[in-house]
């Protein structure tokens, strides 16, 4: 293990410009539940029944009550944790430019990461499916389910549905961050999920390495991944940070 944890710190060292590509398993030390996987989503309901956007197109109510409810109670108290603020530590050193995130909790924006992509959208936006009025979430009415914008029109989160296209500016630019990096850190997916999945194998094939944090290996693992470092996301980037601060200096915060 320390040996990984060696050479991850040192070919971060070496980069010029590292992108991270993270998933839901970044932000379980912070109490989110993610889709896939021991205690996920998944196991306690079905994927297409609630979140594809034809189920929502369907059904917004139940939607609503199930799945966007749940989620938004939980991400309203959620706060960064270690693998998070490892990412801020990391961009202060001058290494990691840019965060392509398929969370949609907002908590590399709350933890001081300044590019972040957020490939599936972000909860913490609304949108009204009648006008296409946007607003924040905290701002919006949830007395009442599904919640109305003032026209009448069913309110929606601004993420991704199963179903719905990726948005084409958070697509380009993340492909332009996976082309250009010669480091990519891909923490907590589980790389099931297309095409966030295809930003390390684009990252690759223009010549980066790829380093991979997870508790478990993933369709990346072996094949994509050059570095597999077994272990939560807060543990093994204080362990990586640690040994990087050994090599570079500290972080002045
Ligand atoms: P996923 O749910 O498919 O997979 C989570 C991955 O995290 C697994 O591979 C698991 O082994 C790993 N993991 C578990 N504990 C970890 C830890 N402590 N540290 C690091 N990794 C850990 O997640 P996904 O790949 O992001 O794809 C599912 C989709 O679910 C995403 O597109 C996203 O939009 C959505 N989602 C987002 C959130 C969120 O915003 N926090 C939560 C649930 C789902
Ligand atoms: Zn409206």
């Amino acid at each position: 293990m320390d040996r990984l944890i060696d050479k991850a710190a040192e070919d971060i060292a070496a980069a010029r410009s590292v992108t991270a590509l993270t998933g839901a398993g970044v932000s379980i030390e912070s109490g989110i539940p993610p889709f896939r996987g021991k205690g996920g989503l998944w196991e306690k309901i079905d994927p297409m029944e609630y979140a594809h956007i034809d189920a929502f197109r369907r059904d917004p109510e139940k939607v609503w009550q199930v799945l966007i409810k749940s989620m938004a109670d939980v991400l309203g108290s959620a706060r960064p944790n270690d693998a998070h603020f490892g990412l801020v530590r990391l961009e202060k050193m001058g290494k990691l430019k840019t965060v392509i995130t398929q969370n949609v909790d907002g908590l590399h924006q709350a933890a001081g990461n300044t590019d972040v992509i957020e490939f599936h959208g972000s909860f913490a936006r609304q949108c009204c499916t009648d006008c296409g009025k946007q607003c924040q979430s905290s701002e919006v009415n949830m007395d009442a389910i599904p919640p109305r914008c003032q026209c009448g029109g069913i309110y929606r989160p601004d993420c991704v549905f199963f179903g719905e296209m990726i948005p084409p500016d958070a697509l380009l630019r993340s492909r332009a961050a996976a082309a250009s990096c010669d480091v990519m850190l891909v923490m907590g997916t589980s790389a099931m999920v297309q095409p966030a999945a295809h930003m390390p194998v684009l990252a690759r094939e223009n010549g980066a390495r790829i380093i991979e944090i997870n508790p478990e290996s993933t369709p990346l693992t072996g094949s994509v991944s050059d570095c597999f470092i077994p272990g939560s996301g807060g543990r093994i980037m204080n362990a990586i940070l640690a040994r990087l601060e050994r090599l570079c200096g500290p972080v002045h915060e």
